[in-house]
């Protein structure tokens, strides 16, 4: 109770604005996919404390990594030598497709998409970049610009950025409907109107997390990614979401549209909670950036690293994204079950871990049953954490951590059960 207080007076408001129930609940230890309070109450996490704890809370490797790591030092800055980062670097290099890759570390999403926009500007001397409606690239700086997936931030943040938005192929919701030639239609026609013909860099997600789960279509990123190179423009994959094997499939989200983006942006999950992100560029693109004065403290910091080596080991031995796939596909395959009985949920979606539920009041209209989303988070607080994503607030995202179990899946969809038939 004072923690809450104390939150309520020490800490920004701001906070609370991703929040999905208005029953916080204050945390005190985690294991696996679990969470669990100060009285020993167990809660499901479904949202992996925003997608970071990809190995689960306490994972074995990245604990043991990680305090091999402290017994020696905490902290190296990145102007002074440590093995840490350049074996993760290979690591995560040995994971591209084929090529010259560089590895830049930061600490948060938001710095990594930011250097990113940075390189391509340099790289190309060009200004114009192609972002998604819906997309979450990052909340401060030249990646707020690029970010429209929740109305609130888009409102406010004036964008004389040098950012085109291009309506993002929504199969369900999209305003030129289901089907990719209008989206492609309208990504060069917007380019064609902003700029002259020149671009630096084409950024999207694989599956756009915060702006509902939507996943991309093949051929949509297949066509935009080679219309953008035509252009000059880099193509960058904001992989924050949908690497480190959330897809189940494979260990980057972009790696089923058969296209090699010339840069990869990683965060959340690559540190398992700590703040480590990365940007993997081809590199002559990073070589742009050489002479400039560009460094961070904390990027590369060894702990950090060492918890990213961490993560690798968790999902070379321990199975992870195989995980992903098979608890994945029957989690979804639960969720379609469900959708056959309620009519609010209009849409589920996604890859892997990496799943969407949107609630609508009608499937005719498809109007946003944001309420309901509440309600829902509020009922099943005691037992799930779960979180909204999307423009209207209304898809329920299962995103844990790649440990959960099947059994998990099914109590988390049984509470959504008794919730949903229980009259409004
Ligand atoms: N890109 C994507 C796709 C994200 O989801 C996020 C975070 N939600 C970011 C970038 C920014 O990452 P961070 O919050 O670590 O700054």
């Amino acid at each position: 109770r004072t923690a809450l207080a104390d939150r309520e007076t020490y800490l920004t408001p701001v906070l609370k604005t991703f929040q999905a129930t208005t029953k916080p609940v204050l945390f005190k230890s985690g294991l696996g996919q679990y969470l669990f309070d100060s009285d020993g109450n167990r809660y499901i996490d479904t949202v992996a404390m925003n997608q970071a704890i990809s190995a689960g809370y306490r994972s074995p490797y990245v604990q043991a990594a990680v305090r091999e790591q402290l017994e020696d030092m905490q902290h190296c800055s990145t102007m002074w030598m440590h093995p840490g980062p350049a074996s993760l670097a290979k690591a995560l290099v040995g994971k591209m497709p084929p090529d010259d890759w560089v590895v830049h570390f930061l600490s948060s999403g938001t710095e990594a998409v930011d250097l990113a926009l940075m390189m391509a500007r340099n790289y190309t001397q060009r200004h114009a970049v192609v972002a998604l409606r819906s997309a979450y690239h990052g909340a401060v700086g030249a990646t707020a610009n690029a970010t429209t997936s929740i109305a609130r931030f888009h409102q406010k943040i004036p964008s004389a950025s040098g950012i085109i938005h291009v309506t993002n192929p929504d199969q369900y919701r999209g305003i030129h409907g289901p089907g990719v030639d209008p989206y492609l239609a309208e990504f060069r026609s917007s380019i064609a109107a902003s700029t002259n013909g020149e671009l630096a860099a084409y950024i999207f997600e694989p599956i756009q997390g915060y702006g509902g789960v939507i996943p991309m279509p093949t051929e949509y990123v297949r066509q935009t990614s080679a219309l953008a190179r035509e252009l000059g423009g880099v193509v960058i994959a904001d992989e924050v979401q949908t690497a480190v094997g959330r897809t189940g499939a494979h260990f980057f989200g972009f790696t089923e549209h058969g296209v090699v983006p010339d840069m990869v942006v990683l965060a959340k999950g690559i540190g398992n909670g700590f703040p480590l992100s990365a940007v993997i560029a081809r590199r002559d693109i990073a070589e742009a950036m050489t002479g400039r004065t560009f460094m961070s403290t904390m990027g590369s910091n060894p702990t950090c690293c060492a918890a990213g080596r961490g993560v690798l080991a968790a999902l070379e031995h321990g199975g992870l994204q195989e995980n992903a796939r098979i608890v994945g596909a029957q989690a979804m395959d639960m969720f379609r079950e469900l959708q056959t009985r309620y009519e609010v949920i209009g849409d589920v979606r996604g890859r892997g871990l990496m799943i969407g539920m949107e609630l609508v009041k009608d499937r005719d209209t498809k109007e946003p049953a944001t309420e309901l989303v509440h309600a829902i988070a509020d009922e099943i607080a005691d037992s799930v954490i779960v979180t909204k994503a999307g423009a209207h607030a209304n898809v329920l995202r299962l995103v844990p951590p790649l440990c959960l179990t099947a059994k998990d899946a099914a109590d988390v969809v049984d509470r959504l059960d008794s919730v949903l038939a229980r009259p409004r």
